[in-house]
């Protein structure tokens, strides 16, 4: 199935002038897509560029997320192994990333969030942020500007991004906002590479609980210190676990980024303790200023050890070995129930932006989209019937920090200060490099402008973030802009 879609972007890609998916995606089927024959328009008048933010509006609206496109433009999940390896090795003198490879094939990309909705969120959202915290509406609200940045990253590819104006609680600014601490943290694993010459993999390890112990935790004043004493356990054991069988006892350190996620994705007003910890594959030791590796996937056998270390920090973290425990009565749904552990890891510079940015993501983004599509009369029926639920809920989340959604730093990433310093790099400079990432191959933009429309820009390839990937929506022609 997968296979067969990947041919398609391919013939799509050859068949660009008769593509009829091209057509489609400016929504509607009015003939947006205009010979080139036309005269060429004055790209600076006034009237371009109110139409050209008409129909980039247009565009942007006529999908919603992508599952739900609409017919004709088709989705695929970023993968181009359909190039052949002639193409890669004619192309590079070395062999390109994936990622890398596409600016080649698309070197105009237009890219934004697929929680572009949310820009314009559902009266019930702003109704609940207004009504619980006190804010104004305008502080929910935002639109696009027409105009766009314009990237240019050190591969040569050319990304353009829409630029928008908002609030500070309007959701889809809250999913951009995360951006200058993921850059840090991304920062971070390129350092770590150049010292170990190394490839450095970004892990993440998400650990559960029963639902039921999710519920008691959010409800105990003192649950969320409990967790968080619980998830320290883990990582000191884990940290031993990775440790190599002869060194166990050398003080060799892991490095984590943790962002405790108190709600469930789909369910934002509902209580879902998990942490997701995000880690490169390596062990750093401060005694003899070395790294040491990992293997960045792990075995069945492990897999299940982990699972009882997690376990372990439980009973101990929450006391349950203690009959006076508050938890007692329910120790069994943890000491023999199945616990959910699950772990991946990200190979791609890109995929590691990608993972980042969707761990550190605010509460709000999720409240948002649970709203979403929610503007009709009968909306009205159905969540005045449990408003003052959610209103109660959302205070919870609220006075839980779900906003913010911090992350704690453990292990030698506390103190990376002292790991560059060790290898004679510069702390300052590292603070300081405030050098942004392609969002399509993860190397460094060289050059960012503000520009108005799309002139000269050809065809114009589509992509939106989701969740911790990026998927291809589809090519348009550059005419599109001009109708
Ligand atoms: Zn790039």
């Amino acid at each position: 199935m997968e296979a067969h879609k990947q041919t398609n972007v391919l013939q799509q890609k050859k068949l660009k002038t008769s593509s009829s998916s091209t057509n489609s995606l400016c929504g509607g089927g009015s003939s947006s897509v205009v010979e080139s024959s036309l005269p060429i328009p004055d790209f600076n008048s006034e009237s371009f560029q109110s139409q050209s933010k008409r129909i980039t509006e247009k565009l942007l609206n006529s999908f919603r997320s992508p599952e739900i496109s609409p017919e004709g433009v088709y989705i695929y999940t970023v993968n181009i192994q359909h190039f052949t390896k002639d193409v890669q090795s004619t192309l590079f003198d070395k062999k390109p990333t994936h990622a890398e490879m596409l600016h080649k094939n698309y070197p105009n990309i237009m890219f934004f969030d697929s929680a572009w909705k949310l820009l314009d969120p559902s009266i019930w959202y702003t109704k609940l942020l207004t009504e619980c915290l006190s804010i104004s509406k305008s502080e929910c609200a935002g639109h696009f500007t027409g105009e766009h940045n314009k990237f240019t990253c050190e591969k040569g590819g050319t990304v353009y991004k829409p630029r928008i104006k908002a609030g500070a609680y309007n959701p889809y600014k809250k999913m951009l906002s995360a951006r200058a601490s993921v850059s840090r943290s991304f920062k971070v694993l390129r350092y770590i590479e150049k010292i170990t010459k190394n490839k450095v993999y970004l892990m993440q390890t998400v650990l559960t609980l029963p639902k039921k112990f999710s519920e008691f935790l959010f409800d105990d004043p003192d649950g969320k210190e409990k967790y968080l004493n619980c998830i320290n356990i883990f990582i000191k054991k884990f940290e031993i676990f990775l440790r190599p069988s002869k060194r166990k006892r050398k003080k060799l350190q892991l490095g984590v980024w943790d962002n405790l996620h108190d709600w469930g994705s789909n369910k934002p007003f509902n209580p879902h303790e998990h942490p997701h910890l995000l880690y490169p594959n390596f062990l750093y030791s401060s005694a003899d200023k070395k790294f040491t590796r990992f293997q960045p996937f792990y075995s069945k056998h492990q897999r299940k050890k982990i699972k009882e270390l997690w376990r372990e920090s439980l009973v101990q973290g929450l006391n349950l070995n203690n009959t006076a425990s508050i938890y007692g009565d329910f120790k069994d749904l943890i000491i023999q129930g199945e616990l959910n552990v699950n772990h991946e890891y990200k190979k791609e510079k890109h995929e590691q932006l990608h993972l980042l940015k969707y761990a550190r993501r605010s509460w709000l983004c999720d409240v948002g989209k649970y709203f979403m599509n929610c503007n009709k009369d009968n909306d009205h029926v159905r969540f005045s019937l449990y408003w003052n639920w959610i209103k109660k809920q959302f205070k919870k989340f609220v006075a839980h920090g779900c906003i913010e959604n911090r992350t704690r730093v453990h292990g030698f990433l506390h103190n990376f200060k002292k790991v560059l310093e060790d290898h004679d790099l510069n702390y300052y400079d590292f603070r300081h490099d405030t050098e942004r990432e392609c969002d399509i191959c993860g190397n460094k933009i060289i050059n960012k402008q503000k520009v108005h429309g799309f002139k000269d820009v050809g065809e114009l390839a589509l992509f939106v973030a989701h969740k911790t990937k990026y998927k291809f929506v589809g090519v348009l022609q550059q005419t599109y802009a001009t109708t």
